[in-house]
């Protein structure tokens, strides 16, 4: 099923599947409440996706957890060994946008890059999940964009700045609940340009190690999302452009980019 959450008119933000009507029109069947609390319920209204907004399927109610230099020719691209453990970052909630929102260049940073990332949504409290579970604390996977002020990267000890200013997080454009992420292509594009590409399966360590080890760290939430590495390719973002993340069974995540 494709979740998504979405807006009409002045509306709250509400929930709703995915699905197509009989003329191939994509159409969303409004659901009750939130489906990350509560079994998904339909409550029988159905809205055009083209009179609807789109807002970030998940709000992380606690955390963003990056995954640094998780395929090896991203890792080389700057210069930088692959880690034998996974290289853990945070990112706040507060940078999380959604599909068609703008990516804000901060005036702190000449060079702001887009990363194209499998995103992991997690579904259920959990700590220390052995890798036979992980599949049961995973509520489904949809694109985000891992945006990154590179200089300030370089130049700061820690990352946190350097990933978290507002906006530096978009997801979407819906979470996909039934999906096996072993081998899914994953590209970013710049306008009409082909920037990265990539597959899941070039990932060093995969997502059943990555819950794993993040697991036996911290606390995940229902809600909390693993952003797992991006492939080779990473570049700058410019004001005016518009930058898409798209991966295959998923579906694709745009932004402009516009100067603060
Ligand atoms: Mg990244």
């Amino acid at each position: 099923m494709r979740i998504a959450r979405f807006t009409t008119e002045d509306e709250e933000p509400r929930f709703a599947a995915v699905g197509q009507d009989s003329e191939g029109k994509t159409v969303l069947a409004v659901l009750r409440g939130d489906p990350l609390y509560a079994p998904p319920e339909l409550t029988g209204e159905k809205v055009d996706l083209e009179d609807a907004r789109l807002l970030a399927p998940v709000i992380p109610r606690s955390k963003v957890v990056g995954v640094g230099r998780n395929y090896a020719e991203h890792a080389a691209e700057l210069g930088n060994e692959a880690p034998a453990e996974p290289l853990l970052f945070l990112k706040p909630n507060t940078a999380v946008i959604g599909p068609d929102d703008p990516i804000v260049l901060p005036p702190q940073s000449q060079e702001v890059h887009h990363e194209a990332e499998l995103a992991v949504v997690i579904g259920r409290v959990c700590k220390d999940v052995p890798p036979e579970r992980v599949k049961d604390v995973v509520y489904g996977y949809t694109c985000g964009n891992d945006v990154t002020a590179r200089d300030l990267q370089r130049t700061d000890d820690q990352w946190a700045r350097a990933k978290g200013f507002d906006s530096f997080c978009p997801l979407g454009p819906w979470i996909e609940t039934d999906l096996n992420p072993s081998d899914l292509s994953i590209r970013c594009l710049v306008g009409d340009q082909v920037r990265q590409e990539g597959r899941t399966s070039q990932m060093i360590h995969d997502v059943t190690a990555l819950v794993t080890y993040i697991s036996a760290a911290f606390t995940l939430l229902p809600g909390d999302v693993i952003l797992t590495g991006t492939p080779a390719g990473v570049g700058p973002l410019v004001a005016g452009d518009e930058v898409t993340v798209a991966i295959e069974d998923i579906g694709a995540l745009t932004n402009r980019v516009v100067a603060s």
